[in-house]
């Protein structure tokens, strides 16, 4: 009997979860969390795989067993900041997954935490869940297609080995948070905001490649305001904690399949 179309997914993607994970793509929104991480796997830029003219920064290297791609979306080009939100993170997504095929991504980053849901500064959490907290549209079912409730990877083995933090991630593509912005993060049930995650969760569910959320919390949303000075000593600690962790989720990764994630 010839497979059904359904039956041969079934094997490519049970063959996928069979073998080592080999290319892993991290996507950063910040040069501030990519370089040390960049500089850490000795990552070189690689210019080839993108298209001409845009911003955006591959770098690659290999570490253990894994290659790893390492894409950030660069300085805007007028204004010379770092991309961030919700638009560059779905397009350098969408082009590297296209261009590298890999198999598991990873979105790093810092993110606001709620302290009433449990998180402090230098927190590092490995999202459950991503959804938006920006993308208001009554209207039946158009409503949670505002919202984009997507599931991370389902990964209890890694989350046990490195004793991160859990919670659902709401992204917006504000970093301030409005009262309408603040009733659909509780909604959420959120733990953690940021201005990226669902947007990859979008792109990665899209082209079916399995992905991951790893978050350090900077700034507690609903608390006292940190002084700048402690906001900046905060920066540097929590982006330490995060390359430690992206490097702990690296060392766990290598050589299992993601099915033993
Ligand atoms: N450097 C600052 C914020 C820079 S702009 C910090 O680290 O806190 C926002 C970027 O940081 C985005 O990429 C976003 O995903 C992340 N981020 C950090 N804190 C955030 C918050 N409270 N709300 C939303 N995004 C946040």
């Amino acid at each position: 009997m010839t497979p059904s179309g359904d039956q041969l997914e079934d094997a490519v993607v049970s063959h996928i979860e069979d073998r080592p994970i080999s290319s892993i793509l991290i996507i950063i929104a910040m040069q501030t969390e990519a370089l040390p991480l960049v500089n850490k796997f000795q990552l070189t830029e690689e210019l080839s795989m993108l298209p001409k003219g845009v911003p955006w920064v591959c770098y690659r290297g290999i570490y253990k067993n894994l290659n790893i791609n390492l894409i950030w979306p660069g300085k805007d080009l007028s204004l010379g900041v770092d991309s961030v939100g919700t638009v560059s993170a779905s397009l350098v997504t969408y082009a590297s997954i296209q261009a590298l095929k890999p198999d598991l991504i990873i979105n790093a980053g810092t993110a606001g935490g709620f302290k009433a849901k449990g998180a402090s500064v230098g927190d590092v959490f490995l999202a459950s869940a991503c959804a938006f907290h920006d993308r208001r549209i009554p209207i039946p079912v158009f409503d949670m297609y505002g919202v984009g409730l997507r599931q991370a990877f389902c990964s209890p083995n890694l989350l046990k080995e490195l004793n991160l933090k859990v919670g659902k991630l709401s992204t917006g593509d504000s970093l301030d948070m409005s009262p309408q912005d603040e009733a659909s993060i509780i909604a959420n049930d959120a733990t953690i905001k940021d201005m990226e995650g669902a947007a990859v969760a979008y792109v990665a569910d899209l082209l079916k490649v399995p992905a991951i959320f790893v978050k350090a919390v900077t700034y507690i949303v609903d608390g006292e305001k940190p002084t700048a000075e402690e906001f900046l000593q905060n920066l540097v600690a929590v982006t330490a904690a995060l390359d430690q962790a992206v490097t702990q989720v690296l060392d766990f990764v290598n050589g299992k399949c993601l099915s033993q994630l």
